[in-house]
């Protein structure tokens, strides 16, 4: 008795200490933040990319474009759409059409801004849809009111005023990933038809305000289907828009993405950045050296465990305006170690920024009379000086680490800087300069790609802390098309007033928060990268050959140029996913999937 006694209590402190470690467990384990960075992705050797080709796939889309200015305007920026897909495509003027070419394709694109160029070719299309094609107004044309065009378009009548002023928009339901956003537009125009469409017709998406004007929507016709694009703005900031547009044609659409996520801080670490620190010294009774290491880093430190998010800071040695002679090193170096460790700390990386804040251009360049505290170079080998001076600095400061990515001082380098980059500076992989073209400004604009050099282009899409709606409608845009987010902020952003200093951190702060819980919450599988990270991602993205199949209900990919790893979205627009052979898939937005392909050949199953 007494033994089993025993035996009992003994049972009940073995089940009491397993019962509080059970607790311990799951207390520490609340506060784990599970990470969705798997292992980290290299960047390859160009080499590693010969491995085979495929056939190029059948031009299945025709785009057809009008010789003048606007047409040519809204077709370039489908076009450039269609090859970010890799989308083969034949294109036609309207004067050199012929329509017996249509059997020929699936899918018809009009980049047409005027009626009349379409007007002879409407009965034949009309057939064509009829017969079962898919046709796409990739813009609103003009009407002039023809039955047999508004017929087509799933128009039931048009408005009083045939053009709408646009002040904004959204998705309806879950058309894009994080596109239930409402948008507004700065500077709106009569950008859209104003019109009423047929019962038949599906809306995708709408303008907001009190009159609603449907903005994307499908009509079935015939055995084919009519898609209109009815959002008037064709520059690259849309691009994601049209391509979402697009993707309601036909059954299915397949293209590869970069799936990467990358938030970099340029100008971090450097020395303690001039600006006017007048709000700063009201809001927190703070110089700029202290609200930077107690208020900004602690936020945007907080912000980054909060989310995973390995930032990618840029350094910058010293604030001169030197172009020419020997470069003193920066001595000064407690803020480098300090902020740069706890960067590393964090899971994230270091790249160039510049020895100092000048662009890396030479005399002949012209800076349009927009920075007149910027000097030149004096010659070639005073920029490869500058660099060097620069790497040696952070390889003295930073000895295990490897700088990858480079990004140009306010996004200005000129043809013979890269040279020097590319020739001189083989650690150098990548350059992160800016994603969207100003018109006004002398910034260097790429596309997601890498260039002949073998440099790694990562442009950066959205920036600061103010993020106004037509940042983000880019984001949303790219978050579509690329499957990718880039976002660039400086410390001295602060102090900016065109970067919003004047509202005040605590806004500005709250603002940026906003911005990455809704990149999260709109596509929570999106990976978070480091800026060579994303590299490797885009290098893989822009070297991957597709040739696209679909028998019955299965789609096959073959792959060329594939090493490790592919990522797509399929967009589906009858039946779902069954089983993937050679990858995996998740969902992204109705129809909307996201697929790694883990070998070369894929095979999607569908069912209903
Ligand atoms: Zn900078």
């Amino acid at each position: 008795m007494h033994k089993r006694n025993t035996y009992i209590h003994n049972m009940f402190v073995i089940w009491l200490v397993f019962l509080l470690l059970l607790v311990v467990v799951l207390f520490v384990g609340r506060n784990i933040v599970y990470s969705n960075k798997g292992k980290s992705l290299q960047i390859l050797k160009e080499e590693a990319f010969e491995t085979g080709r495929v056939p190029k796939d059948q031009a299945k889309t025709l785009v057809i474009y009008h010789d003048d200015r606007d047409s040519r305007r809204g077709a370039r920026e489908i076009l450039a759409t269609l090859r970010q897909m890799k989308v083969v495509y034949d294109k036609v003027k309207t004067d050199e059409l012929d329509p017996l070419i249509y059997d020929r394709y699936s899918r018809i694109v009009i980049a047409v801004t005027d009626h009349e160029w379409i007007d002879p070719f409407l009965a034949g299309l009309d057939a064509w849809v009829s017969g079962g094609g898919s046709l796409m107004f990739a813009f609103p044309p003009s009407t002039g009111g023809e039955e047999a065009l508004l017929n087509l378009m799933g128009i039931e009548d048009l408005g009083d005023k045939e053009w709408a002023l646009v002040r904004g928009f959204t998705c309806m339901g879950d058309f894009m990933p994080g596109g239930s956003r409402r948008l507004s537009i700065s500077t709106p125009y009569e950008s859209s038809l104003n019109v009423r469409l047929s019962a038949s017709c599906t809306t995708y998406m709408v303008s907001t305000g009190k009159n609603e004007v449907p903005l994307v929507w499908r009509q079935p016709y015939g055995e084919g289907e009519v898609i209109v694009d009815n959002l008037g703005f064709m520059e690259k900031a849309y691009r994601g828009f049209h391509a979402a547009a697009y993707t309601l044609m036909g059954t299915y659409t397949i293209w590869p993405v970069i799936n990467g996520s990358t938030f970099f801080i340029d100008d971090f670490p450097s020395p303690i950045p001039p600006g006017d620190s007048y709000q700063i010294k009201q809001d927190y009774g703070m110089d700029i050296k202290d609200f930077y290491t107690q208020v900004w880093w602690r936020d945007i430190s907080n912000l980054a465990k909060k989310y995973n998010i390995p930032y990618t800071g840029l350094v910058i040695e010293v604030y001169s305006d030197q172009t020419s002679g020997a470069l003193p090193r920066q001595t000064d170096v407690t803020r480098f170690e300090y902020f740069g460790n706890m960067l590393l700390d964090m899971g994230g990386e270091l790249g160039y920024h510049g020895y100092n804040h000048m662009p890396l251009v030479l005399e002949n360049f012209d800076y349009l009379g927009k920075y007149d505290s910027y000097r030149q170079w004096i010659s070639i080998d005073e920029i490869r000086d500058s660099m060097k001076e620069l790497t040696e600095f952070c390889h003295a400061l930073f000895p295990d680490q490897t700088f990858k990515v480079y990004v140009p001082p306010s996004n200005i380098i000129s043809d013979e800087g890269r040279e020097v980059l590319a020739n001189d500076f083989p650690e150098i992989q990548c350059i992160a300069s800016l994603y969207l073209p100003d018109q006004n400004d002398v910034s260097y604009a790429t596309e997601f790609e890498v260039t002949e050099d073998g440099i790694i282009q990562t442009p950066r899409i959205v920036s600061g802390y103010v993020l106004d709606d037509y940042m983000r409608a880019a984001a949303m845009s790219e978050l579509y098309l690329h499957c990718v987010n880039t976002h660039f902020q400086h410390p001295d952003d602060v102090l900016d007033v065109d970067r919003g200093t004047n509202l005040g951190w605590q806004e500005l702060y709250s603002r940026l928060e906003n911005y990455v819980d809704w990149l999260y919450a709109a596509l929570p599988q999106i990976r978070s990268m480091t800026g060579s990270e994303l590299a490797g991602a885009v290098q893989r993205y822009s070297e991957v050959q597709v040739h696209r199949q679909k028998k019955g209900d299965t789609i096959t990919l073959e792959l060329g140029n594939f090493v490790d790893e592919a990522w797509f979205y399929l967009k589906l627009n009858e039946g779902k996913p069954e089983t993937v052979e050679g990858g995996s898939l998740t969902r992204a937005a109705d129809g909307l999937y996201l697929v790694q392909a883990e070998s070369p050949r894929l095979k999607i199953h569908l069912g209903d």
